[in-house]
């Protein structure tokens, strides 16, 4: 067996040559995905390039026309405790904040979450609700996708294996309250059995619903979202939790988890959807006073 190689470039051209150089080659952030996999033989490592030192992927900053820059190797502590976060994109800070311990949260990256694509990772509802892009550079070029184009399906993203992503991109958002609710099997470190990701605007209608857990990749729950834009009042909030669970019930295709998970998704994004509408009330009454 060949000894494991680890370089940590400080520039994003150095990782990209080292990554079109061998098979074996894997990027590398915080390790809290790639090494468990690898301990349990589901990857083969060879050359590790930690991409934590590049600084196209810390940087955290608003752009000119607004949006949101997160780079790919931001820690979910990072995030979580941003205050331009809280301020932009309350629901990311909100979903980094649920992922894992505190140990994990100050090694494990954002972009990791997203490139690894798990199917219960915490921030991908988020992520889709905010309708956030990726930044993604290769010898090819640069490419920027949206969520319906980055994802493909469980633990399969369209990044090639020479491809590092670099940063994520959250467009700006008109004023929103936000909600994010997990169930997992324990209060902490645990994979979500289901999470819900929620936006809610009452005055303008803006509503945008998520759940995690559930598809084989992030999307939006667009016939929800249809009935809230009608109104924010508790009939209609159920209604969205009714319309959810429909949509699930037929993505399921009768898997025997479901019987448990219809219910849960249903009433976790009824309460979503009342946190979200209620923050943005209390914080525009903030404003008035
Ligand atoms: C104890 C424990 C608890 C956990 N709890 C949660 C939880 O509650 N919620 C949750 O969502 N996740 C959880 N996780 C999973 C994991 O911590 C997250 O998915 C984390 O965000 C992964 O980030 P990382 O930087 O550690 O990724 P890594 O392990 O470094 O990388 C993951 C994958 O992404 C690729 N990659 C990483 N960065 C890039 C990049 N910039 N460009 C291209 N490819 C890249 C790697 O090659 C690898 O395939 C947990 C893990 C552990 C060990």
């Amino acid at each position: 067996m060949s000894a494991l190689r680890y370089l940590r470039p400080r520039v994003l051209g150095e990782a990209l040559d080292a990554l079109g150089q061998d098979g074996d080659t894997r990027v590398v952030a915080g390790g809290t995905d790639l090494l468990v996999a690898s301990r349990h033989g589901k990857v083969t490592l060879g050359t590790l390039v930690d991409v934590t030192a590049i600084p196209e992927l810390r940087v955290l900053r608003e752009d000119g026309d607004g949006t949101l820059r997160i780079g790919a190797a931001t820690t979910h502590a990072a995030v979580a405790e941003s205050p331009l976060v809280h301020r932009r994109a309350p629901l990311l800070a909100q979903a980094s904040s649920w992922v894992g311990s505190v140990q994990v949260r100050n090694l494990a990256t954002l972009g990791g979450n997203t490139a690894n694509a798990s199917v219960a990772a915490d921030t991908l509802p988020a992520l889709a609700a905010l309708r956030a892009h990726f930044a993604v550079s290769g010898p090819r070029g640069e490419r920027r996708l949206s969520v319906g184009e980055f994802f493909q399906g469980p633990g399969q993203t369209v990044l090639a294996a020479d491809e590092i992503l670099v940063a994520i991109l959250i467009p700006r958002q008109t004023p929103h309250g936000a909600s994010f609710l997990k169930i997992g099997r324990r209060r902490a470190a645990a994979i979500s059995r289901l999470s819900a990701a929620v936006m809610a605007n009452p005055e303008t209608g803006l509503a945008r619903i998520a759940v995690g857990a559930v598809f084989p990749r992030p999307q939006r729950l667009l016939e929800a979202e249809e009935v809230v834009h009608r109104g924010f009042g508790d009939p209609q909030l159920e209604e969205a939790g009714r319309a959810v669970e429909e949509v699930v019930r037929q993505a399921s295709g009768g898997r025997a988890s479901m019987a448990y998970k219809l219910p849960v998704v249903r009433a976790l994004v009824v309460r979503a959807l009342r946190e979200a509408r209620d923050a943005f009330l209390a914080e525009r009454g903030k404003g008035q006073q």
